[in-house]
């Protein structure tokens, strides 16, 4: 995500709350509707009118473990392309998910800095339904800040660690909705520290590409993409580039959790992140993203970026809301038509 998209975001909240913005006053009435549930029940009197009843049992990450594994990938130290800290990373990923069906998406992209070989990882696991869900996570750092110490601990460790912790959800089960499918996504960042999206999301656009061209898109009901969400000052924001429906589902499964309050507070266009690549090809997607990091976003693409300002608990409610978007996922007709998109 670009720092001109941050300064906008930020104008974007103070015109919000200068007019006291619906958005705003959406976001207490979930609040307060929420309070009165408790995470297991079914309520139907405090769920929106709208709301879809989920499918398959409940699942929570196992947030220790998740930070455990935000550790681990840190302590490779940084991993942009082409560096041996990324090698460790990805050999310390197809260690963690031996036990499962990985596919690896090799491919060269040819970027500003030379042409560089890069690798996607799709972890797959089946489901009953005809249909697919994806999670996914940029993994490496950036290049341009090859240089310095900079290891991504909230922009790319955190959420890759997410996936291995909802891997360990859904090893072994039998999936009653739809096929999930985790993707581990290379070369996310812009080649150069000024943002462009034509030198970056490299990963994303191969494999959307590759989607389109061999009918899987069609099969993908919903693309759910996790970036910085591990930050301990979590304020997750509605993306408005993301698809209506998917960030509603996302906001009803907060909300069936209790934590409503960490999404949606403020409105926003993320204009350079790994979910448009999949949206230009026609599938729903929703960025859940925390694109506040830090005082004035001041940990974000520095070296502040690191362990230290993360926490278990976000970790908790980033992974179990994104294991409660699936099960709603999993009931919902949303899939809309392309051209209501
Ligand atoms: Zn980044």
């Amino acid at each position: 995500m670009t720092p001109s998209q941050q300064r906008g975001s930020f104008l974007f909240l103070l015109v919000m709350i200068a007019s006291l913005g619906c958005s705003r006053d959406k976001a207490t009435t979930a609040s307060s509707a929420g309070s009165s549930v408790l995470p297991s029940t079914q309520s139907s009197a405090a769920q929106p009118a709208n709301a879809v009843q989920p499918v398959g049992p409940a699942m929570h990450v196992d947030a220790a473990r998740t930070m455990q594994y935000t550790k681990e990938i840190v302590a490779f130290g940084p991993r942009w392309d082409g560096s041996k800290g990324m090698d460790q990373v990805r050999t310390y990923l197809k260690g963690k998910l031996k036990a499962d069906e990985v596919e690896e998406d090799s491919f060269v992209a040819d970027t500003s800095v030379g042409k560089i070989p890069m690798r996607n990882f799709i972890v797959k696991f089946p489901g009953a339904k005809d249909g697919i869900i994806v999670v996914a996570s940029h993994y490496e750092t950036n290049y341009w800040l090859r240089k310095t110490s900079f290891v991504g601990a909230n922009d790319g460790a955190a959420t890759s660690a997410l996936l291995l912790a909802i891997a360990d959800q859904l090893r072994g089960k039998k999936l009653e909705g739809y096929s999930i499918w985790l993707a581990f996504l290379d070369g996310e960042e812009s080649m150069t520290r000024e943002w462009n999206n034509d030198d970056a999301l490299w990963g994303s656009s191969h494999l959307a590409k590759r989607w389109q061209a061999d009918g899987t898109g069609k099969k993908v009901k919903a693309f759910l993409l996790a970036d910085m969400i591990g930050d301990a000052d979590l304020d997750i924001q509605r993306d408005t580039n993301s698809t209506p429906w998917v960030e509603d589902l996302v906001l009803q499964a907060a909300t069936r959790l209790g934590y409503q309050s960490y999404f949606f507070a403020t409105t926003g266009a993320i204009t350079g992140d790994d979910h448009l690549p999949f949206k230009a090809v026609g599938i729903p997607v929703a960025d859940i993203i925390d694109i506040d990091y830090g005082f004035n976003d001041a940990f974000h693409h520095t070296i502040e970026d690191t362990l230290d300002k993360l926490s278990t608990k976000s970790l908790q409610i980033s992974g179990d809301v994104i294991l409660e978007t699936m099960r709603l996922l999993n009931s919902s007709q949303g899939a809309a038509p392309a051209s209501t998109q």
